[in-house]
């Protein structure tokens, strides 16, 4: 599966903590982020990560992109809701994208578990639910 990690700054230690829990899960899928979120992944963890530009400077919208050609299967995505962010727009597009794909979005670290603990179970299997619900 291709999987996109994305933090805000307050949320960065958050996702290199849940990298490092889930490295195991995480190491067998292609993973994607951006710019700065993927650098400190890489250097916190290890993990191989195919980066795009800082969100601020149009990362969210080049994984956006991936979403809307159906190349993105799961987005985990750390938000900070406290603080207000200049690319808010992008934040947005990005969230509705997930939602006109189908594609799973965990915005906080609870729900970002429990889609990976449904990754290492094999849970994920809701485009077959929308497709055949019979
Ligand atoms: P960053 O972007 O990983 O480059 O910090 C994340 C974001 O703010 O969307």
């Amino acid at each position: 599966m291709n999987i996109a990690l994305i933090a805000h700054d307050q949320k960065k230690p958050q996702i290199i903590n849940l990298a490092c829990a889930y490295k195991e899960i995480l190491k067998k899928h292609t993973l994607y982020a951006t710019g700065t979120t993927g650098l400190r992944l890489i250097e916190g963890t290890g993990l191989e990560i195919n980066r795009f530009n800082s969100g601020p400077l149009g990362g969210d919208q080049q994984i956006g992109a991936m979403i809307s050609e159906n190349k993105m299967d799961l987005v985990i995505f750390l938000r900070d809701p406290l603080t207000a962010q200049p690319h808010e727009p992008d934040v947005t597009a990005l969230i509705r994208l997930c939602d006109v794909y189908q594609v799973p979005l965990a915005t906080n670290l609870g729900t970002a578990e429990v889609l990976l603990l449904g990754l290492k179970e094999g849970f994920l299997s809701f485009r077959e639910i929308i497709s055949d619900p019979c």
